[in-house]
């Protein structure tokens, strides 16, 4: 024993010990990695282009792009399906500036995600003498954010990086930029120093319960109510309390209003949704329950004509953000906290002998349902073979969603988004993602890309030409990834409709026109994934089988008719419009 322990002494060298060091780079990438942070959406360049490469060494899932705003939009759909802030990684000024928009996009629609981007140096910029890409991010970012931070030196990454997400997480989700200087990834400490200074966050988004005189005003409110309507919202499917809010559904016996991301948190084909009645609940309903909704844009900021007589509404508001009580309205019974424990707390409070409301409100209810589904069905149905119309197109759509249900579906556009909305059911939590509370153009394929990266599960995006323009070049990154997407491109020649023209004959197009038969499809051959032209519902329908059943990136471009299509879909009242008439 003794003679093993002198030769393993020999065996060492005789040089003193020296200390192991860490850096910057590495201090960050353990700081993310011990809170389950493993995926990080972005785009190369100075300073952060070997932050990424490290990252990915170091076990991390990253993902580039081709333009930082789509990264951020994938980044903000990952922190919306996981409820941990999705990473998006970017470049200074003009990176951090592409980032900034999804950032501000995110926070809006309270999905918790975190910008960083790395920055010049605090000495040149501060006296503005022009440094490379200079920008005082940080001022920027600030007002259009949840909360900014910047990191200056090594030893502060894990508690930096600690308070971004729980910023990002807790109380109501939003974004958070984090501003990187160039120096503080090369700076170096001692590695056990460095250790110790990581930052595991306990209990990062904690409930917050409802206080019980609320909830008791809340259930008094809704035993009153004789026609009580709830109103699910993305704050809803976003807490992944889904048999929760299923049992106080169906336990209240109360018909509910899905909202375009809460649609799936039950399947749309539930006997309690009102989807298909939306404009006679919101006008005959007396008693509204909103959970994780808000009045805003919309839903008529709840009022005007659409919400029946005034004064004829009365509402309960589940919200963990309490400022958002009585943003548009008088809330009669606010219920402050988190939804899983408000939920709860009602469930408890409704007791053993809770009564359903009235038999009229639901079959009045029923009857205008089916009557509005038997006339859509009959739109869905039409004998129109080519071009195909939205409704066409659509009827293949919907089929195919319902048949594989798992499916993730992303939508945007103006009259592709509206009437996608209503037509294609979703049968389960989370499987929609669309253009948000801002009804933002260009969230397609980032969404799109973490959707598929997120959930592991097939991606079909349905996008208006318009809509698929802004982030349309990130289909090079879905070929590049190998990523089991399927976009439909509802080609219609134009923003809203390909017919405008140019009132003076002059010869530049209209201003809402596109080139004609563009051949989308074609794009994404070029980068070595599927295109196909789709002139009729067969050709759409075989496409989209075949693209989800072999998972291969794929492009279709469903030519649609360049008449159909309204301005602006279904908001044109938005549209100021000119009254005066030159002569
Ligand atoms: P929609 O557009 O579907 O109506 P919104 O984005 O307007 O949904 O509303 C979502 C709401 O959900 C926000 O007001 C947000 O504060 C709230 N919310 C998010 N997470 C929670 C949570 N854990 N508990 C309670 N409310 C939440
Ligand atoms: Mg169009």
């Amino acid at each position: 024993m003794l003679e093993d322990a002198i030769l393993e002494k020999e065996k060492r060298p005789d040089t003193k010990p020296v200390n192991e060091l860490t850096d910057g780079f590495h201090l960050l990438i353990d700081a993310f990695k011990a809170n389950g942070l493993n995926t990080i959406y972005g785009v190369p360049g100075i300073p952060i282009t070997d932050f990424g490469r490290l990252a990915q060494a170091s076990g991390m899932r990253v993902f580039s792009f081709r333009h930082e705003q789509h990264a951020g939009n994938a980044a903000a759909i990952a922190g919306y399906l996981t409820k941990k802030p999705g990473l998006c990684l970017t470049v200074s000024a003009p990176g951090f500036l592409n980032g900034l928009t999804a950032l501000a996009n995110a926070t809006t629609n309270c999905f918790p995600m975190i910008l960083i981007s790395g920055s010049s140096e605090r000495e040149i910029v501060d006296l503005q003498q022009g440094d490379y890409e200079e920008m005082d991010q940080l001022a920027i970012a600030k007002p259009l954010c949840k909360a900014a931070f910047r990191i200056l030196r090594a030893e502060d990454i894990g508690i930096g990086v600690a308070r971004a997400i729980r910023a990002a997480v807790s109380g109501r989700p939003g974004g958070v930029y984090l501003d990187l200087p160039a120096k503080l990834f090369g700076q170096v400490i001692d590695a056990q120093e460095g250790a110790r200074s990581i930052v595991t966050i306990v209990d990062p988004a904690p409930s917050q319960l409802p206080a019980p005189h609320s909830v008791k005003r809340a259930i008094d409110l809704l035993k009153s109510a004789k026609r009580p309507l709830i109103i699910l919202g993305k704050g809803a499917s976003y807490v992944q309390a889904d048999e929760l809010i299923r049992s106080f559904v169906e336990k209240s016996g109360i018909p509910y209003l899905p909202m375009s991301m809460a649609k799936g948190l039950l399947p749309d084909d539930h006997p309690q949704s009102a989807g298909a009645a939306r404009s006679l609940v919101l006008k005959e309903s007396d008693v509204v329950i909103m959970v994780g909704a808000r009045l805003n844009w919309l839903l008529s900021h709840g009022k005007g004509k659409s919400w029946g007589a005034p004064g004829s509404k009365r509402f309960i508001q589940i919200d963990i953000e309490p400022r958002e009580m009585d943003s548009n309205v008088e809330i009669a019974a606010p219920l402050v906290g988190d939804i899983a424990s408000c939920i709860s707390a009602l469930l408890e409070a409704m007791g053993g002998n809770w009564q359903p409301p009235s038999s009229d409100w639901i079959q009045a209810i029923a009857q205008k349902r089916e009557t509005n589904l038997a006339r859509m069905a009959t739109k869905l149905q039409s004998n129109v073979v080519e071009p195909m119309d939205f409704h066409t197109a659509l009827g293949v759509l919907k089929k195919i969603m319902k048949e594989q249900p798992e499916t993730m579906l992303i939508n945007e556009g103006a009259n592709t988004l509206d009437f996608a909305r209503s037509i294609i059911d979703i049968y389960k939590p989370r499987k929609r993602l669309d253009v948000g509370t801002w009804g933002i153009m260009g969230i397609g394929m980032g969404a799109a890309v973490a959707a598929a990266v997120e959930t592991g599960n097939r991606v079909l995006a349905v996008e208006g030409d318009s809509a698929f323009g802004f982030s349309g070049m990130e289909v090079e990154t879905i070929c590049r990834y190998n990523l089991p997407v399927c976009i439909v491109v509802f080609n219609n020649n134009g923003i809203y409709r390909g017919t405008d023209v140019n009132p003076t004959g002059g010869p530049e197009v209209a201003p809402t026109v596109f080139v004609k038969d563009a051949r989308y499809d074609i794009m994404m051959q070029a980068f070595g994934g599927i295109g196909v032209l789709a002139h009729t519902r067969d050709d759409l329908s075989k496409a989209v089988n075949e693209a989800l059943e072999s998972g291969k990136p794929t492009l279709i471009n469903a030519v649609i008719d360049e008449n159909a299509g309204t301005e602006s879909g279904r908001i044109g009242n938005l549209n100021p419009q000119s009254i005066v008439t030159k002569t």
